[in-house]
């Protein structure tokens, strides 16, 4: 990731030594069409920047293949380094190259469209060390540059220009400084490009990390954490909306007697399988994960006990025809329940629901498992099939 974002710089930094010579092409040009005079003034001129600027460009293309020998090396061993100092140190030492490259150009052309080339290597060292202190460096370096160099320099071409072409039309000239502000701005548009790819990444990133902390791996629903921070937002939703809210939590049946008979991987397998099943059949307000283990949550917003019950029932005879696609062995397995509602006349906390639920589902494995047993503070008694019962 590192080096393809290096690999990206290096490639802005070989397109301005390109640019320079694609500023002094469009002079050179410009005075052949003057006269002959401009063009053989001209040229010694403009020898020492193509100079420059050649063994620049291969500076740049010689870093660009180490840099892509090493990341074929780390592609090899999978290990790109975690703090990459060196790759980092490479890269500033190429943008103050390129400081200095830009600077050398200006000072021999005076230039103001070379100049604009500057913050080029200034935003790549920022992006390289993340820091302000690095913008702060490459700014003032830049700006000491394009001071000494307006002061200092003679403006080269457009004092040869007057020596050679004493009257050289102000149209033919504006035509050449556009032509040559032109390839600045080709440059800006690929920084642009550049900066939106890094800020692109880094968020893409953020939202990586932020899924894989709230997303239990194997069967893909909320892990333990999200879900208790789920509860908590819907207990308080509910509280202030005077809604019910339900939470079921559930548990595989004789669970550690797949793992034996038939291996912890095809445990695992009916694991994932069983987390798809749950996410087909619960509602889309439904908030459903693994609490751990073998044990799955659901919060259930706006779902009143009986409703709750409904639903948790179908999902546990669901659970109990679905065949499980193990390689040789298909096979079927069953679910206890334990439900908990929201009482709105105490301060319960989201523990307090889980317990209420756990001591549920505790109870249905004791009263002889795939079951919906509900754990609530007096409720109308519903006989709803054999398998649902209150205590
Ligand atoms: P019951 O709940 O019906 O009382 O019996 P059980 O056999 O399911 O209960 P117990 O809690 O004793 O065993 C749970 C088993 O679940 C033990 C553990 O090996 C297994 N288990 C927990 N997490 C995973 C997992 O991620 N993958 C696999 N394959 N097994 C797991
Ligand atoms: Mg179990
Ligand atoms: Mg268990």
């Amino acid at each position: 990731m590192l080096a393809n974002h290096h690999s990206k710089l290096l490639h802005l930094n070989r397109n301005v030594g390109l640019a320079v010579l694609g500023m002094v092409a469009v002079q050179l040009l410009a005075g052949g069409m003057v006269n002959a005079t401009a063009l053989t003034l001209l040229w010694p001129a403009l020898a020492v920047p193509v100079a420059i600027s050649v063994v620049y460009i291969a500076l740049v293309e010689g870093a660009r293949y180490l840099l892509h020998q090493m990341h074929t090396y780390w592609q090899h061993h999978e290990s790109e380094p975690d703090t990459p100092t060196g790759i980092r140190l490479f890269g500033t030492v190429l943008q103050v190259t390129t400081l200095a490259f830009i600077a050398a150009v200006y000072g021999l052309t005076a230039s103001v469209w070379v100049a604009a080339l500057l913050p080029i290597p200034v935003v790549g060292a920022y992006f390289i060390y993340r820091s302000r202190l690095a913008m702060g460096l490459g700014i003032a370096v830049a700006c000491t540059g394009l001071v000494l160099g307006g002061l200092h320099a003679p403006s080269v071409i457009s004092s040869v220009f007057e020596q050679a072409a004493p009257n050289a039309s102000p149209v033919a000239l504006g035509v050449t400084s556009m032509v040559m502000a032109l390839l600045p701005l080709l440059l800006w548009w690929q920084l642009g490009g550049y900066i939106a790819s890094l800020v692109g990444s880094s968020s893409h990133q953020v939202n990586r990390l932020q899924s894989l902390a709230t997303t239990d791996p194997l069967t893909g629903l909320m892990n333990r954490r999200l879900l208790m921070h789920q509860l908590q937002i819907e207990l308080s939703r509910a509280r202030r909306h005077n809604s019910p809210l339900c939470v079921a939590m559930f548990d595989v049946d004789h669970f550690k007697r797949v793992n034996d008979v038939y291996g912890h991987q095809a445990g695992d397998r009916i694991l994932k399988e069983l987390g798809g099943l749950i996410h087909q059949n619960v509602r889309d307000c439904d908030l459903g994960g693994r609490y751990g283990g073998e044990e799955f949550a659901l919060i259930l917003p706006e779902t009143r006990q009986a409703e709750a019950a409904e639903l948790m029932e179908r999902i546990r005879a669901t659970v109990e025809r679905h065949v499980f696609c193990l390689p040789d062995n298909p096979m079927t397995i069953t679910i206890s329940v334990g439900l908990a509602q929201m009482d709105a006349a105490t301060n319960q906390s989201k523990d307090d629901m889980i317990h209420l639920a756990d001591a549920a589902l505790y109870e249905a494995k004791q009263q002889g498992r795939n079951r919906v047993i509900y754990g609530v503070l007096p409720v109308p008694k519903v006989s709803y099939t054999k398998s649902y019962a209150a205590f």
